[in-house]
């Protein structure tokens, strides 16, 4: 009896040093594990240096890593004054995915910034490396789950997220393979899967999939909802999938502040998350190297949501605990990973 009581208690001490009692929700940052709590004030869906040119490496530092360093830390810093303690970096592979720059971005500015594994096959496929055709699902799904166990290439920095991309349209062939294989992925990682997509037909086919494969919708961000319908953001959002309105501009708030009123009208808020799709293309990559801010309507870059749509909303009776909620809440819950 006292041999089996010591056995026991050797076991429990054993569970607790191998955290089996402690392991509980958290985000996986480009500086590794926060607590899901610690993500703070977020910025769901940014840029920071993507090539429009590709780049054959699914990771790409840049030549005139030095100068890109020193262009983009005030912004960061910037944002990091504003109160906003994250901002997740939606930059895939392929586009110029540079997560080196990301974490010494991230270290030097005081943000947190999450990246990303999967491949894009918006814009006519101009970004799919071979392994899009050659690869099924299940291969694709093992390939990123690669960068997920062993980090992105030598750098030991693992994804925060599943980032994929796909055109107008019902999923073709290969598009849907590779948002099948983000759903597998997600199934066996926690990982969320952030699908850019054209519009509502291609969202509703997502939809159809992610029921096919028994995948569950709060793992899903629709990302460009803007682009979408009212009311076919309004019934995704019932079924429990995130709405991204990720395109806020100095020059489309009315827009954005009545998809936004639209939502709350319909109960919603709990499932929507707000953004700029800011950043800067590479326009030259050696050591003079060239960035230029998206011409997305932003002249100053990660800044409309807070100066300019948030007063916005408040006017339109908006409380602080919604702004909370759209800002903190709903991307916590989003990017939380469950082990
Ligand atoms: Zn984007």
């Amino acid at each position: 009896m006292k041999k089996q009581l010591l056995t026991l208690c050797f076991s429990i001490i054993g569970l607790l040093a191998s955290g089996a009692f402690q392991e509980g929700p958290y985000v996986m940052t480009v500086s590794g594990k926060i607590a899901p709590d610690a993500l703070g004030r977020t910025l769901a869906h940014e840029h920071i240096a993507t090539n429009f040119n590709g780049t054959e490496t699914g990771n790409h530092p840049l030549a005139g890593q030095e100068q890109a360093l020193a262009q983009l830390l005030p912004w960061l810093k910037d944002l990091w004054g504003r109160g906003y303690n994250s901002l997740v970096e939606c930059t895939p592979a392929h586009i110029g995915r540079n997560v080196g720059l990301l974490r010494e971005l991230a270290e030097k500015s005081g943000m947190q910034i999450l990246t990303n594994t999967g491949f894009y096959a918006a814009v006519d496929k101009k970004y799919l490396p071979e392994a899009a055709y050659t690869h099924s699902a299940e291969e694709l799904a093992a390939l990123w789950e690669q960068e997920w166990t062993h980090g992105i290439g030598d750098t030991g920095i693992r994804p925060g997220f599943i980032k994929l991309g796909v055109g107008d349209g019902p999923l073709d062939p290969v598009e849907r393979k590779i948002v099948k294989a983000g759903m597998l992925l997600s199934g066996r990682t926690g990982l969320t899967v952030y699908v850019h997509t054209g519009g509502d037909q291609s969202i509703i086919s997502q939809r159809q999939l992610a029921l096919e494969l028994g995948f569950k919708p709060d793992k899903l961000v629709w990302v460009h909802a803007q682009n979408g319908t009212d009311s076919t953001r309004i019934a995704m959002a019932r079924q429990g999938m995130w709405v991204s309105l990720d395109g806020v501009s100095e020059e489309r708030l009315d827009a954005y502040a009545g998809m936004i009123r639209n939502m709350k009208e319909a109960g919603l808020l709990h499932r929507l998350l707000l953004s700029h799709d800011d950043g800067w293309s590479v326009e030259r990559d050696d050591p003079d190297l060239e960035l230029e801010l998206f011409a997305n309507g932003n002249k100053r870059p990660y800044w409309s949501v807070e100066e300019l749509l948030l007063p916005k909303l408040r006017n339109l009776g908006f409380r602080e605990a919604e702004l909370d909620q759209l800002l903190v809440q709903n991307p916590r819950k989003a990017l939380s990973i469950t082990p």
